[in-house]
């Protein structure tokens, strides 16, 4: 077992070697390491993160095979299928670190705030359950008079919306709240930057990483 803090140092330090274009990624996913894994997975971390192609988990943490147990769906929304791919994760192969993975010029919360600003709106049903999650959310920042700053209303608002799904990560299942109280599981977010490669976590970080 892994704990989640030497998993969140191994995701900063891969990150790192991301940005600096150090990436050992051809090597974690050698065919000597995908044979060795068809006997078994320890991933060290959960990532949900947005489906966005500019986004990949694995890439921008420069992991390999095995290391990562990714969940991504448009906006990282949370919903039932979500919360079970989460439980099963940490159920099965005692993954200790679940990250929600945000990142800059989110499509689906740009969507959510055109919706809502009413300059456009979601036909197909499919999608709306998107952005109907990401909308609790991101309707507040519109009352709080962030609308005057286009860029600082989508920045607050895809924050928002990983504090959201975290939060939900949190409380909104029994087998995950029990994890946390009793065996170490931690749900932290974060936000990949688009423009720099970084990947900022700013919520539920523990002590001492
Ligand atoms: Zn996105």
């Amino acid at each position: 077992m892994i704990p989640a803090g030497e998993a969140l140092a191994r995701l900063r330090e891969g990150n790192r070697r991301f940005v600096a274009n150090q990436t050992t990624a051809t090597e974690l996913s050698s065919h000597a390491r995908r044979t060795a894994l068809v006997a078994g997975q320890e991933p060290c971390a959960i990532v949900l993160g947005c489906s966005d192609s500019r986004v990949p988990a694995e890439l921008v943490f420069d992991q390999g095979f095995g290391d990562l147990f990714v969940i991504r769906v448009a906006g990282n929304v949370v919903a039932p299928s979500q919360v079970g791919s989460v439980e099963f994760a940490a159920a099965r192969y005692s993954t200790r670190l679940v990250v929600v993975m945000g990142h800059s010029q989110c499509g689906a919360v740009i969507a959510t705030l055109e919706e809502l600003l009413g300059r456009a709106t979601t036909q197909s049903r499919n999608l709306r359950s998107i952005v109907d999650r990401v909308r609790p959310s991101v309707e507040p920042l519109l009352l709080g008079g962030d609308a005057a700053d286009p860029d600082a209303l989508v920045r607050d608002a895809v924050r928002a919306n990983v504090r959201a799904s975290v939060d939900h990560l949190r409380h909104g299942s029994e087998l995950l709240e029990q994890l946390i109280r009793e065996e170490g599981l931690v749900v932290v977010g974060a936000e990949y930057s688009l423009e720099t490669g970084v990947v900022t976590f700013f919520d539920g970080i523990p002590d001492g990483t």
